[in-house]
């Protein structure tokens, strides 16, 4: 999705193929680092981003008996947003979906979702219907 969107940035025509219908998967984590936070604001995006229902991370510690132990202390990094934005993955995905739609059809539009890629002995034979344009 980032390519995508870094590519239609640039001006190419881009089709992201997504075999789901959406980004609702749970498995991952919900963890968007500060780096990917200081690319946001090179892009351009930071700001809007973080208007996002997020929670923010600033501090990572642990309490071992009777002691707090600091781990991290990420306000201590020079970048726009010195802290962990937590949020689901698809609020992450989805922004880059609305963000990148204003370049190109990107991505594919309801319908035009790509099935499956076929890989036949190894080798990437291509798309089977990936978007009825094509
Ligand atoms: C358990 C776990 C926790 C993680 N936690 C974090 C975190 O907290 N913070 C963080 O920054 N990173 C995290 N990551 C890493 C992050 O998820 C990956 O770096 C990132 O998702 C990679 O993006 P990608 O586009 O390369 O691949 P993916 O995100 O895997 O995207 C590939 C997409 O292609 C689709 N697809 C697959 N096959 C086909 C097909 N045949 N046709 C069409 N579409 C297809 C899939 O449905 C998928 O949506 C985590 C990863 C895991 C596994």
């Amino acid at each position: 999705m980032m390519l995508g969107f870094l590519l239609a940035r640039a001006g190419v025509d881009v089709v992201v193929l997504e075999k789901h219908a959406d980004f609702l998967r749970d498995f991952r984590g919900d963890t968007i680092h500060p780096s990917t936070l200081e690319l946001f604001h090179e892009l351009g995006l930071l700001d809007e981003f973080l208007q996002l229902p997020l929670a923010r991370t600033k501090r990572i510690g642990v309490h071992i008996g009777g002691d707090y132990i600091r781990m991290v202390d990420l306000t201590r990094l020079k970048v726009q947003a010195p802290f962990m934005a937590m949020a689901p993955q698809w609020e992450f995905l989805n922004f880059l979906e609305r963000k990148g739609r204003v370049f190109s059809r990107f991505p594919p539009d309801d319908g035009d979702r790509g099935e499956r890629a076929d890989h036949r002995e190894g080798a990437r034979d291509g798309c089977a219907r990936v978007n009825k344009r094509w």
